[in-house]
């Protein structure tokens, strides 16, 4: 799983799961783009982390969920890198309320930031990957896509959403050598997932097989897996990393 010479973008990698894969991607030696959306100093952090450990990347803001930024994101890693191999779509966010008390609002940013943002990012990364006639298109979805979660109606829409996207996505750009796939995560702690509660995490726990929750890294690894040449032949692909939770 080395890679050496590829360029890769990850968005929202300034926290969390994002900043796990942008570290492991770079470990394994690729040169990474680390998108953030406000937390500017977080993002300069992972950079520096790349870098202390003798790899290449570069912090670069955009609001994903928003067309024209995304657009520039991507053009902007190819300015910079002179290609691009691989493209991560992390970035999430999450506005929990049982339905009948969820706001519109509520609504439209989860979809936007989640599920827009993944169309946005995809349109302007496929082009150049169709030209380079080899490409990587991992998306972050969740079990709550998979399996639904009370209080999720517009979380799990948007990660339901990534999972249809993916599979056209991989029919689309199959014959261009371009793998699009997604990964689960189930319950990891993050700044996501540091309010829900108490309870609500020990009931995940228990019915987790593995008994535990995850680590950022663990999702990492199957990022770096799935971006790796040796992942050539697996696309449409929803490999859950959930110890377990939905199988
Ligand atoms: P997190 O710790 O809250 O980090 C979110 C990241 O996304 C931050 O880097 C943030 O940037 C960025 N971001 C938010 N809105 C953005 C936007 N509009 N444009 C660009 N970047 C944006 O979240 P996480 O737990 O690591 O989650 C990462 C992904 O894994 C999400 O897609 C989430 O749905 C998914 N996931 C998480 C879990 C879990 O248990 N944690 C489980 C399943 C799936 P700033 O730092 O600049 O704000």
């Amino acid at each position: 799983m080395n890679l050496e010479g590829k360029a890769a973008v990850v968005t929202g990698a300034s926290r969390g799961i994002g900043r796990a894969i942008a570290l492991e991607l770079a470990r394994r030696g690729a040169r990474v783009v680390v998108n953030y959306h406000s937390n500017e100093a977080a993002a300069a952090a992972v950079v520096a982390a790349i870098e202390a450990a003798g790899g290449e990347a570069v912090a670069v803001q955009a609001d994903v969920g928003d067309f024209s930024q995304a657009a520039a994101l991507i053009k902007t890693a190819l300015k910079r890198f002179g290609r691009l191999d691989i493209l991560v779509n992390n970035a999430g966010t999450t506005r929990d309320q049982l339905l009948m008390l969820m706001k519109e609002t509520d609504w439209d940013t989860v979809l936007r930031v989640n599920l827009k943002s993944v169309f946005n990012c995809c349109k302007a990364a496929a082009r150049p990957m169709v030209r380079q006639r080899q490409g990587r298109i991992i998306n972050i979805t969740s079990v709550s896509g998979i399996a639904g979660q009370a209080g999720q109606t517009n979380y799990a829409a948007s990660k339901a959403g990534i999972i249809g996207f993916t599979k056209s996505l991989a029919k689309e750009l199959g014959s261009r050598n371009i793998t699009v796939n997604c990964i689960a995560p189930g319950f990891i702690p993050t700044d996501l997932t540091a309010d829900l509660p108490a309870e609500l995490k020990e009931q995940i726990i228990a019915a987790t097989p593995l008994g535990r929750i995850g680590k950022p890294e663990e999702v990492a690894y199957a990022v770096a897996f799935l971006a790796s040449d040796e992942a050539a032949f697996i696309t449409g692909e929803v490999l859950t990393v959930d110890g377990g939770l939905v199988m």
